[in-house]
Parts: C-alpha cells; structure tokens; sequence
C-alpha cells in the first residue's frame, strides 16, 4: 500500500510516498480504508522536528482520519467491514481505569495514533475497535476525518472543561486555524456570544459567515482591550487559547470576573511570565485539555450530523502533495483543515 513517511524531522521535513505492507491485525484491531485524513499543526511539528517525544522512527502520521472498514480482527464485535468509521486521536485499550471512565483519551496504555503508531497518512491503517466510533449518516468522509481533531476536540475543551453555557462570551485566539474555525461553531451551537481573534486581515469576513459575533484583529492594540471594551469593562467568560505563550498574557486580561480559560494548543512554544496574584483576584481557572474522547467523539458526530457544526476543510490533497499541505499551513494561508485523500 502507499504510505506517507517520515523519513527524517527537519525543517522543511523529509517525506515519501512509499510502498509499505498493509499491517498485520490483531485480535482487537479493525483494519480501515482510509478515505481521508486531517493534517493537524500536530503533524506540521512533529514533520518539522519541534515535536519529538514519543514519536516513532519512519511513523506515518496523521491521527485526524475516518474510512471503510476493510476487515477485522478475530475478536472484534462492534464492526463489520464495509461501515463508516472514525477514530480518537489515541489508540486506547479499553479496559484501564481512565478508559473504563471515559477517559480513552488518556488511556494508560494508549498509543498516539500517526505519531507512536502508524497513522491515516496512507491508504490502510488499523486500530483497535476500542478507538473508532460509526460515522453518522449524511456526513461526508472528508467531514468524518475531522470528527475527533479537531472537532472533537473542541467540544471537549468547550463543553467538558470550559463548561460553557448559553448567553455566556467566550474568546477564541487562533480562530482561523483548524481548531478555530470549528470552535466558533461549537460555541454557537451552544448559545454563546464568540469573539474571534486572528492576524490575518483576509480571514475576518469568513469567520464572520462561520457565525463569529465580534472579528478582534491582532494588529498594534492588545486584543484584550477590544475584549474589554466590546463588554463594557467586565471582560469575556471564557477564553480558549488556540496559540500559545506569545497571546497568554492579552488572554488572562480578557478574563472576566470568574472567567475560564483553556489552554488548548501551544504552535508558537516557548515561555511566559506568570502572575498568580491576576488569577488569584479573578478567582479564574485555567486549565488544559487535549484529546477527545469517545463520548465527544460521538457528540461531535451529532452537532455535524444536525447541521449545527459544518467541517471546514480548505484543500483536498494527496498524499504526495504534502509539502503543498505543509506549506500552505505554516505560512498561515489556510483557512481550517487542509485534508489529504490517500
Ligand atoms: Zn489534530
Ligand atoms: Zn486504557
């Protein structure tokens, strides 16, 4: 079968569409056509290098994937070949105490899907049944493939840890960006009030159609002014930070009274000064969150499958078009996921 390999993490990241075995199954594993595959800034930082730890030797990445079941394992009861499948980021067994709790994000055995283990770049990968959910009817598989990230992934930093409620403001920084795009919809799916903040000038009015309320640029003035002033002083509820330590200080200054806020992506890494007393006298939270799991998974299958949450997909690609998907995703030029079609 093709595949895409990560022959080498370096800038710009050596890969090759190359003929490897389709993979073995075990008892528990399901193997799945890959009908599309999702290219996260996950994959953009581990091809480049930034991103190392745990990841495997000539991997295959991409864990943003959804296709049709080929075959299955001996053991496998909840899928025959020919469904609509998609997957968690993270393959997980199952049967430890997070995976009992629905935690299979954080499974103790789990294994990162297109980064410890073989991923969707290619046109067969397995995974164990344990990780893949049925794909609703009427989605699209190109749709399908962002179910879990980033899709899924927003809900649970949205709905999960964020808690967001109807009525509510909440900020979302990085908005034009895979994660982004998908999160403004979530939050309106749930009645909340979004202000978007991107850099880029060219975005604004797309994300206005994606039902953003208020498009905050990042030009010269911190955005946690125009924050403050679009709410009267008080501040936003919450704020799901998409970006990483170059926004954390205009994102705690956006922070109302009791806000909220989720560290869900770091792409610029780095540092930040740190002021407890600024948390401490808003009585704020700020938390991470990562992954998804099979519970928003499935949710995030019922907000697309109703309509209220549309994947924004910028360019179909394949896989021997990668460098186009890497280009295009680290000059900041495309507008939510660009997917390949092994
Ligand atoms: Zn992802
Ligand atoms: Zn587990």
């Amino acid at each position: 079968m093709q595949a895409l390999v990560l022959d080498q993490s370096v800038q710009p990241p050596l890969m090759s569409v190359q003929d490897i075995p389709i993979p073995e199954l075990g008892p528990h594993d399901v193997l799945v056509k890959v009908a599309a595959a999702g290219v996260c800034y996950h994959d953009i930082l581990a091809a480049g290098g930034i991103l190392r730890r745990g990841i495997s030797p000539n991997v295959v990445l991409g864990h943003e994937l959804a296709g049709y079941v080929e075959a299955v394992g001996d053991l496998v009861t909840k899928f025959t070949p020919g469904q609509k499948v998609a997957s968690i980021l993270t393959e997980a067994c199952g049967e430890c105490d997070r995976c009992r709790s629905g935690r299979e994000h954080r499974c103790r055995h789990g294994k990162g899907i297109g980064h410890a283990i073989n991923g969707g770049f290619a046109e067969y990968t397995k995974i164990m049944e344990t990780s893949l959910i049925l794909v609703p009817d009427g989605i699209s598989m190109t749709a399908a493939s962002l179910l879990g990230c980033p899709i899924g992934v927003g809900v649970q930093a949205m709905l999960d840890v964020a808690k967001i409620e109807m009525g509510e403001t909440v900020l979302i920084t990085g908005a034009g960006g895979g994660l982004g795009t998908h999160l403004i919809q979530i939050g309106k799916a749930v009645g909340a009030r979004v202000m978007a903040v991107t850099s880029s000038p060219e975005k604004m009015a797309k994300l206005e159609d994606l039902g953003a309320d208020d498009i905050l640029l990042m030009e010269d003035i911190d955005f946690s002014e125009i924050a403050r002033a679009l709410t009267g002083d008080e501040g936003v509820d919450v704020v799901i930070d998409c970006v990483g330590p170059t926004v954390f200080q205009s994102c705690v200054s956006s922070l109302n009274q009791f806000g909220r806020m989720v560290i869900l992506g770091d792409v610029t890494g780095g540092e930040i000064v740190f002021r407890p007393a600024e948390i401490l006298f808003r009585d704020a939270q700020i938390s991470g969150s990562s992954g998804t799991s099979l519970r928003n998974l499935e949710r995030a299958g019922s907000l697309v499958s109703s309509g209220a949450v549309s994947a924004v997909i910028s360019e179909e690609l394949s896989l021997d078009q990668w460098s186009l998907a890497y280009d295009h995703m680290t000059a900041r030029e495309s507008f939510g996921r660009v997917c390949l079609i092994p």
